[in-house]
């Protein structure tokens, strides 16, 4: 509403609107919307109505925009269960239905404009800095031990080759660690060579393999032990995550935060936590799903290419996050996920049995 508006009922917004003071007023934005739309306010006895209008105040709009949101979801869900039966009749539309609430489809990571542009001396740094927790973990394990077990292998090479390792800079990199623990020069050269070229798409049935999603990382192929891939916020027990994020300097507020998440499931959240923490703002400003586009968006963060948002209150972030996530309740997929990834990968699994 405009400001002439707002001065003429400032009393009126008080009177209606908790926690307001009348210079809280003045500052805040409001919008007049329809009743319609702003009921679980009214119910609340929050806003102010006139003329069948609310008048909310900026820091209500999510409650606007979640009831909007509800509407148009049972609206769809209803529609769907109607027409779920001739679907589901349809063979060639089952395999679809039956991978899409866990397929990913953002971007796939696979081509990166910047290949080349890393060199191999700044993984070490790139790691502490702009990796995910996951790949920091495994970039440790693997310069610890020389070597890394197959999914391992298939989780931070295609990362690795997602941020922009050339086939020869991989090849490389995986040799010189290799060769440093129980691997010799020739048995390199002659199996695990092998499989880097393939997911590089240069041996087999060519394929350019993509780097895994989060969803594929935390739903598929938990580690057991000895391995050191998978979400360390999905699959650590939470008294050795606790551990990790003291070693990493994470303070005890924040991995109180961490743990939180963690314990309602919310490990994307969680991990999105770690970014703000590690990188000192308040909000990330982006909705993590890859490991590939935490590195991207640390990346820009760091070469000051990306503005994000610093609050002085962030009161409202935990709360808008918690609903945004209620919807990937991890608890109710099953454990293994058959996706068109898992399929694709089938013939580089086989090049990377080999421990
Ligand atoms: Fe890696 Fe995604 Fe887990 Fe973060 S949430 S640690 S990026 S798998």
């Amino acid at each position: 509403i405009s400001e002439d508006l707002k001065n003429e009922l400032a009393q009126e917004l008080y009177a209606s609107t908790p926690g307001l003071t009348i210079p809280k007023v003045k500052e805040q934005m409001f919008y007049k919307v329809g009743l319609a739309d702003a009921v679980d306010l009214f119910r609340a006895r929050r806003v102010f109505i006139k003329d069948g209008f609310a008048y909310v105040p900026l820091k209500e709009i999510d409650a606007i925009v979640l009831n909007n949101y509800r509407t148009k979801l049972s609206k769809a869900l209803a529609l769907t269960a109607r027409s779920l039966p001739s679907i589901q009749s349809d063979e060639r539309l089952q395999p679809l239905l039956s991978h899409l609430s866990h397929s990913y489809v953002g971007p796939d990571y696979s081509v990166q404009k910047n290949t080349g542009k890393i060199s191999l001396e700044q993984i070490d740094a790139l790691s502490v800095k702009s990796f995910p927790l996951c790949m920091r973990q495994l970039h440790k394990a693997l310069r610890d031990n020389h070597h890394l077990r197959h999914g391992g292998r298939m989780q931070y090479g295609l990362f690795l080759k997602g941020i922009g390792l050339t086939l020869e800079q991989a090849l490389e990199f995986w040799k010189k660690e290799f060769i440093r623990g129980k691997v010799d020069a020739d048995k390199f050269d002659k199996g695990y060579a092998y499989s880097i070229r393939h997911s590089y798409g240069k041996e087999g049935k060519r394929t350019d393999y993509t780097p895994y999603s989060c969803m594929k990382i935390i739903m598929s192929n938990p580690p057991s032990q000895g391995d050191y891939h998978g979400c360390p916020f999905r699959h650590s027990d939470p008294e050795l995550l606790k551990q990790k994020l003291q070693s990493y300097k994470i303070p005890p507020s924040g991995i109180t935060q961490i743990l939180e998440l963690v314990k309602g499931m919310h490990y994307q959240l969680a991990c999105q936590k770690y970014f703000e923490l590690t990188h000192d703002v308040d909000d990330i400003g982006f909705s993590l799903n890859h490991p590939n586009q935490y590195f991207t968006e640390s990346q820009r963060l760091l070469s000051g290419g990306r503005e994000v948002k610093r609050e002085l209150n962030n009161s409202g972030n935990s709360q808008q996050k918690s609903s945004s996530q209620e919807s990937m309740n991890l608890n109710s997929v099953p454990a293994s996920s058959n996706t068109t990834t898992d399929a694709e990968l089938e013939g580089l699994e086989a090049y990377f049995t080999e421990d």
